[in-house]
Order: structure tokens, then C-alpha cells, then sequence
């Protein structure tokens, strides 16, 4: 099959996102998906009158790609949230914000010992940055906070630290500006100077307009019905309206160059156009192209669990989302995906959620009924829901890889990879390191990824 203006291998998030921005420049696209249907990780499981998701999706409609495109494939069934909740607890009480360990209010000596530590840091000198995450956190924020935020990562990332790489960092963002005092203490330290606003954070309770934009995300879309099964389906149907051939159970299986084109072999079809978007890690691109580097061996893979329990929607007291950054309690987040998702039942029972990540070879012993039990002690202790609360049924399951961490040393590989591949041929495009991430993917395509589809 011919005549497509680009071929784009692989529809999930990224696939569709390109798939749908070709089209709607009037291109000919062809996309082929290896299962039976789209939308790869953003899908989700009937469980018991639900529909479960892997974890917290939901669409962060803030900037005008994201709101274009979110409310382009749902239209008229979009919950929008101009106000999602989000908040973290490093103890006992949590905090409105998004994504930062508050140590201000649940462990304030903590706090100033490390302010001590920081004020240090700023006034030495700048060093130059190492290649692991954990020298680079230590130096960067002082003992105090490394010992504390160090072993936060690795229950996050469910591996030890010491092998990750320093351009982790923006993956880990979340891990490098905690708050350590009030909001009004915090914003007179970021107005002070550039070194406090990098480090520190406000909760969303401060109002200020300056310092609340750059990490907190409160305007969000979610579909209306089935989770995020609800998007895939919609995006499908849109698809399909834009003109766009999806060729499903296709797994991509041979790729060559013809010198005007790429074809591929993928299930039963042949297919080709003069450029192909590989939206997939490549990983699976290089075996296709028989190139002997191994990219699994510069990342560490995070897996995680998922503890899902029915409960009387009356009964959960907790945001949309609550990080917890306590050692003590496995889980690292909770939401409630029922409720925020519009899945309360006629009898008034809907469901919360828990994610306890892990590495995927300990996945087994981590999605166990004994995590289930702690992860349930947890909703409770953390006061997600009201004391005494209890579930109607219960379920849980592993997902093997969530993302990747770059190793210490990386980049090496990925560079040969990127060789490797250009030498097979120029026609052939993936998405750069630091790009997956739904937002970071679609600044991606507009920044990058459209021109080299041309
Ligand atoms: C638990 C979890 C939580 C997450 N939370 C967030 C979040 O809050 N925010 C955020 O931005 N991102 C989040 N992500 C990441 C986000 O889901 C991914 O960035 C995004 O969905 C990945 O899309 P993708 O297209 O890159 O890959 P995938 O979703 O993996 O899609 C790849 C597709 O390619 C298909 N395929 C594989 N091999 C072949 C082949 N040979 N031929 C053809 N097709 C093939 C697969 O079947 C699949 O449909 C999360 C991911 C997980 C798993």
C-alpha cells in the first residue's frame, strides 16, 4: 500500500498525538498499531462495573497544544477541572501543592538545618555537575535534604539511586523543590534571588500568581465515561473522520529503505511512504533494523503496582491525587480516579486507587495481597478516608514499565543507536530523549518533530 505522506508506527499517546496534528495538515497518514486496538499505556481494564486505568492519567489541558488536542478527540464528553486537587504529605498532614515533599510543616527542624546546609551551597562557588543523580542532589542541596529526598526517590523509582543518571533530573523534578517554611517565608526567598526560586516551592494556598504557574498544574480534562478507555475510543473515531488508515494487530516487523520511501512489513500489509515516525522506544526499532546495541542496559526500568479498592464515594476524604513521600507507608500516590472520573455507582459506590512502584523483575512479590493489605492501612493512616471505612472488593495488578531512567553513562549507547540508525536510513524519525512525557511530546512534535516530517 502506497500514496501515504507518513507512516507512524506504534498508536499510543505519541502515535495518536502525530497521527492526529498529519491529518489535520491534510496529510495522508498511515498507522499501524501491533494490538487490537489503540492508545498503548492509556488504556484501561473493566473491573467490576469500572474501568480501571494504569495509574494517574488525566490530560493537562493548561497549555493551547494540550487544550486543542484533549478537547478535539473528546468534544462533549470532557470533564474539564479548572481545578484539580493535588497535594503531598512527607507525615502526618498534606499540603495543597503539586509534586513537592513538604518538609515545612511536618518536619520543620529538618527544614531549617537544611536552609542552613543551602545557604552554604549558595555562597561557594559552583561546581561542575557530576554524572549520577545522587552526587549531583548532594551537592546541589546539602547532606540533609540528600539523606532525605535520596531514599524518596528509590521508593518512587522502586531501584537504588546509585545508578542513576544526573540528566534524570528533569524526570525527577518533583524530587527538587520542597517547601521548608510557610508560603510567606517561601515566597520571600524566591523573590530574593534566582538560587531559592529554583529550590523552593508555594502550596496552591498562596495565590501567587509568579511562583504558582511554573509547577503547579490545576486545569484538567478527563473523558467523561469509560476512563481512559473513553480516550482511546474517541480518538479512534477522530481519527478515522481526519481521513487517517489504521491498520490494527500489525505488528511492524520489517522496515527497509527503497531509496524514495521506507516500506514496512507489518502483519499482513506492506506499506509505504517517503517518512516514518518509530513512535516506540527504540529498542524494538533497532532489533528490526538488526542493530547489535542494547539501550536496555543504559536504563533502569520502573514498574509499578496498582491497589484498587470499592468504597462508598461518601467515605473518601482525600484530593484528586495525594503524593506520599512517608517512607513508612508503600504507596507513593493515591487518587480518586471513580469519583474525579464520574464512576460512582447507583448505590453510591465508586473506587480509590494506590501505586506502589517497584522494578519490574521484583514486580511479583511487590503486586501481592500482602502489599494490598498495607496499601489499604495506608489509605487509612494517611487519612485519604474516613476512619473505620471499609471495601466492598478489591483488585490489583502489575504493570511492568511505567518509563526508564537513564544509567550512569547513557548517553554513549544512545548516541551509536542514533548513528545506527541514520546510517540505515534518514528516513526514519523517533521521539529524542526527554520527550515522552504526554506534555513534553506534543512541545516535541511542534518544536521538532513536525518539520522532520515534511
Ligand atoms: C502507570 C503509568 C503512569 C503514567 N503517568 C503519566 C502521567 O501522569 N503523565 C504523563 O505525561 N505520562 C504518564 N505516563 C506516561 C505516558 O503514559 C506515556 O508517556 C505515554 O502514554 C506513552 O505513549 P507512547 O506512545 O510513547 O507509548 P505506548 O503507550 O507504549 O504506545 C506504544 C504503542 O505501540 C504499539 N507497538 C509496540 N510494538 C509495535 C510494533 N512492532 N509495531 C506496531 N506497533 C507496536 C503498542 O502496542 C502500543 O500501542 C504514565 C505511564 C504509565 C505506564
Amino acid at each position: 500500500m502506497s500514496g501515504y505522506d507518513v507512516l507512524i508506527v506504534g498508536a499510543g499517546f505519541a502515535g495518536i498525538y502525530a497521527a492526529w496534528r498529519q491529518a489535520r495538515d491534510g496529510r495522508k497518514v498511515a498507522l499501524v498499531e501491533a494490538a487490537d486496538f489503540i492508545g498503548g499505556n492509556l488504556n484501561s481494564r473493566p473491573w467490576n462495573g469500572f474501568w480501571l486505568d494504569n495509574g494517574t492519567h488525566n490530560f493537562d489541558i493548561r497549555t493551547p497544544l494540550g487544550e486543542k488536542f484533549f478537547l478535539d478527540i473528546l468534544r462533549d464528553k470532557a470533564l474539564i477541572f479548572e481545578d484539580q486537587k493535588w497535594a503531598t504529605t512527607s507525615g502526618s498532614t498534606w499540603t495543597y501543592g503539586f509534586e513537592f515533599p513538604e518538609f515545612g510543616v511536618d518536619h520543620p527542624q529538618k527544614a531549617r538545618q537544611i536552609m542552613q546546609e543551602m545557604v552554604g551551597i549558595a555562597a561557594a562557588p559552583s561546581k561542575d555537575d557530576p554524572d549520577d543523580y545522587a552526587t549531583w542532589y548532594r551537592q546541589s542541596y546539602g547532606a540533609t535534604m540528600a539523606d532525605s529526598i535520596l531514599p524518596m526517590v528509590q521508593k518512587y523509582t522502586g531501584s537504588p539511586v546509585d545508578d542513576i543518571s544526573v540528566d534524570a533530573r528533569g524526570l525527577l523534578g518533583m524530587f527538587t523543590r520542597t517547601r521548608l517554611g510557610s508560603d510567606a517565608e517561601m515566597i520571600a526567598l524566591k523573590e530574593a534571588d534566582q538560587f531559592w526560586d529554583d529550590r523552593l516551592s508555594v502550596t496552591l494556598a498562596c495565590n501567587d500568581a509568579r511562583f504558582l504557574g511554573k509547577n503547579v498544574n490545576k486545569r484538567f480534562a478527563f473523558p467523561a465515561e469509560k476512563g481512559l478507555k473513553g480516550f482511546c475510543e474517541a480518538a479512534e473515531d477522530r481519527l478515522k473522520e481526519l481521513g487517517v488508515d489504521l491498520f490494527k494487530s500489525a505488528p511492524v516487523t520489517k522496515i527497509a529503505d527503497t531509496g524514495t520511501g521506507v516500506v514496512v512489513q507489518a502483519g499482513d500489509h506492506s506499506i509505504e511512504a517517503p517518512v516514518l515516525f518509530w513512535s516506540l522506544p527504540e529498542i524494538g526499532l533497532s532489533k528490526i533494523l538488526g542493530i547489535d546495541i542494547d539501550l536496555a542496559k543504559s536504563a533502569i526500568p520502573v514498574g509499578t503496582s496498582f491497589f484498587v479498592f470499592e468504597v462508598a464515594e461518601d467515605s473518601v476524604l482525600g484530593p484528586d491525587y495525594l503524593h506520599d513521600y512517608t517512607l513508612e507507608r508503600v504507596p507513593f500516590r493515591y487518587n480518586k480516579a471513580g469519583i474525579y472520573g464520574n464512576q460512582t455507582k447507583a448505590d453510591g459506590k465508586t473506587f480509590v486507587t494506590c501505586e506502589v512502584p517497584a522494578h519490574p523483575g521484583a514486580l511479583k512479590s511487590v503486586a501481592t495481597q500482602e502489599t494490598s493489605d498495607k496499601a489499604w492501612q495506608a489509605l487509612l493512616d494517611v487519612g485519604y478516608l474516613k476512619p473505620g471505612t471499609r471495601y466492598s472488593n478489591r483488585t490489583f495488578w502489575g504493570h511492568p514499565v511505567a518509563y526508564t531512567l537513564p544509567k550512569v553513562g547513557w548517553r554513549v549507547d544512545y548516541e551509536r543507536m542514533q548513528d545506527e540508525i541514520r546510517a540505515r536510513s534518514e528516513r526514519i524519525g523517533g521521539i529524542e530523549f526527554g520527550y515522552r512525557g504526554r506534555l513534553s511530546f506534543m512541545n516535541f512534535y511542534q518544536d521538532k518533530l513536525q518539520e522532520r516530517l515534511r
